[in-house]
């Protein structure tokens, strides 16, 4: 009999396994203009029923929100016109909640200074952090083969407020904290089979682990950060 495994999240005996990132997020062969298949050598972890992300629809949610992120690179655009659409197409519920509250709006490409119109979706942010939570959770007990036992705090830095009071200072806010992430990860190491899709990266103290920056897609980004429980 193999030795009962313990979920990623709760250490409770495990009923199945968790892709993280999930395996939607990869694109298969049909899918990408030169046929190749990016869903190699994926990353599980063994899950309960309740820490199992692909049982909700967060998953699906997660992949829109970041496939379509102005931020990544083609092969997140090339998903968001295939696979994304697809799961749109499927589900008017996944398709009102991507839409509705959708603004036209301008981006200037820094490096060009050209601009040009894009549209701006309007995210559930705290659905997609919970999505990002299972995540770096996965992660970091495929790494360390325990639950984290502390909480995790998930930042997420492709976010841009939009029509409110105080946009511009939670906007310069976010890019103060882009730019010490990237310092603080410049020279860190990435890990994952296909970085075009996903890497992350994991800065530590002391032994311990600290932050873990995940990139999707070569430039969407969020920050985990792993807080102990105070005793
Ligand atoms: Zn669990």
């Amino acid at each position: 009999m193999p030795k009962t495994q313990t979920c990623y999240w709760c250490g409770a005996p495990a009923d199945s396994r968790e892709h993280v990132p999930p395996r939607s997020l990869f694109p298969t062969a049909g899918d990408t203009p030169d046929g190749r298949d990016y869903r190699s050598q994926l990353v599980t972890v063994p899950s309960c029923y309740q820490h199992n992300g692909a049982k909700s629809s967060d998953d699906e949610y997660l992949l829109c929100v970041i496939a379509n992120s102005i931020l990544g690179n083609g092969v997140g655009q090339d998903h968001a016109k295939t696979k994304v659409i697809r799961a749109m197409l499927k589900s008017a519920g996944l398709a009102d909640r991507m839409l509705n509250g959708v603004l036209q709006v301008d981006v200037e490409d820094t490096s060009t200074g050209e601009r040009a119109p894009t549209l701006a979706l309007k995210i559930n942010a705290r659905r997609v952090a919970a999505s990002i939570e299972h995540i770096a959770r996965g992660l970091y007990f495929s790494e360390y083969q325990h639950p984290w036992p502390g909480k995790v705090q998930i930042v997420i830095e492709f976010l841009v407020v939009i029509n409110d009071s105080d946009a511009a200072q939670r906007n310069s806010t976010y890019e103060d904290l882009r730019q010490h992430a990237d310092a603080l990860f410049a020279d860190s190491p990435r890990r994952g089979q296909t970085p075009e899709v996903f890497f992350y990266q994991v800065h530590v103290e002391n032994g311990s682990p600290q932050i873990m920056r995940l990139t999707f897609y070569g430039g969407t980004r969020a920050l985990a950060i792993f807080i102990e429980d105070q005793r």
